[in-house]
């Protein structure tokens, strides 16, 4: 069976004070549930202390973004090896955010996931199309290019190590969700992309939805036999909303 997995993305949110609150409250409220990966994602400069106080317990860590580069001359830019030392176990990759704002190409994110790899980091990687692609029917042309791209070159063993996370641009932030069954489509189709890669890795790759999830539409999404979990922007922002969508799985 495919490993669950709740991972909160916590954008430009979240000081040092507010991480904390956030964090302890996560830890009260959380139970252990083996079936359950959750995986927090703050800032960059809340990492070091999300790491201190989830150091022991069943939340995983992961950062937002990473260089593919190893280290040098990248101002701005944060490495795998520094989220490593952080004891970041994941990273997001591509989320549809950094290819708006920040031009992210497939070849870039597909470099990216290379180094997370390499590096012993899990990349989270995310596709979906805009709202104008999916009125126009392109979809699964675009949901399609964008796995082909980022996961260029990888292996079968590359791909068990990965995640993919289909996020429908129109959805992030919007308040604004796929239907069950729509997310349920393009799953399938991610899944059926992944398994001209290889088979047996396609069956293995968790498949996160995201785009305004919340503790009221995730056990609809989460009953979908392709969705494997979820990518929680804004609300895993809530304590009581992110237990109650882990909960949900
Ligand atoms: C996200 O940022 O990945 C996301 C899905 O955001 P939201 O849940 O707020 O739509």
């Amino acid at each position: 069976m495919r490993q669950k997995i709740i991972s909160g993305n916590w954008k430009m949110n979240g000081t040092l004070a507010e991480t904390e609150v956030l964090i302890r409250a996560l830890l009260a409220g959380i139970s252990h549930q083996e079936r359950v990966r959750v995986v927090v994602c703050p800032p960059f400069t809340a990492l070091v202390t999300a790491s201190r106080l989830l150091a022991g317990t069943s939340i995983a860590l992961g950062g937002q973004d990473m260089s593919p580069h190893e280290k040098g001359a990248y101002t701005g830019d944060i490495s795998a090896a520094m989220l490593l030392t952080v004891g970041a176990t994941h990273v997001i990759l591509g989320h549809s955010e950094r290819r708006q704002y920040h031009a992210e190409t497939d070849q870039l994110i597909n470099a990216k996931a290379r180094r997370a790899l390499d590096s012993g980091l899990t990349p989270i990687i995310c596709v979906g199309e805009t709202l104008t692609e999916r009125e126009a029917g392109r979809t699964e042309q675009v949901v399609g290019k964008q796995v082909d791209g980022t996961l260029s070159g990888f292996s079968a063993s590359d791909l068990k190590k990965t995640v993919i996370a289909y996020e429908p641009v129109w959805a992030i932030g919007t308040g604004r969700t796929a239907t069950p069954e729509m997310a349920e489509a393009v799953h399938c189709f991610v899944r059926e992309k992944l398994a001209a890669h290889d088979q047996a890795a396609a069956e293995a790759v968790p498949i996160l939805y995201g785009g305004s999830v919340n503790a009221k539409n995730a056990a609809g999404l989460l009953r979908q036999s392709n969705i494997d979990g979820a990518l929680v922007g804004g609300a895993s922002l809530k304590a009581d909303e992110f237990l109650a969508i882990i909960r949900a799985v």
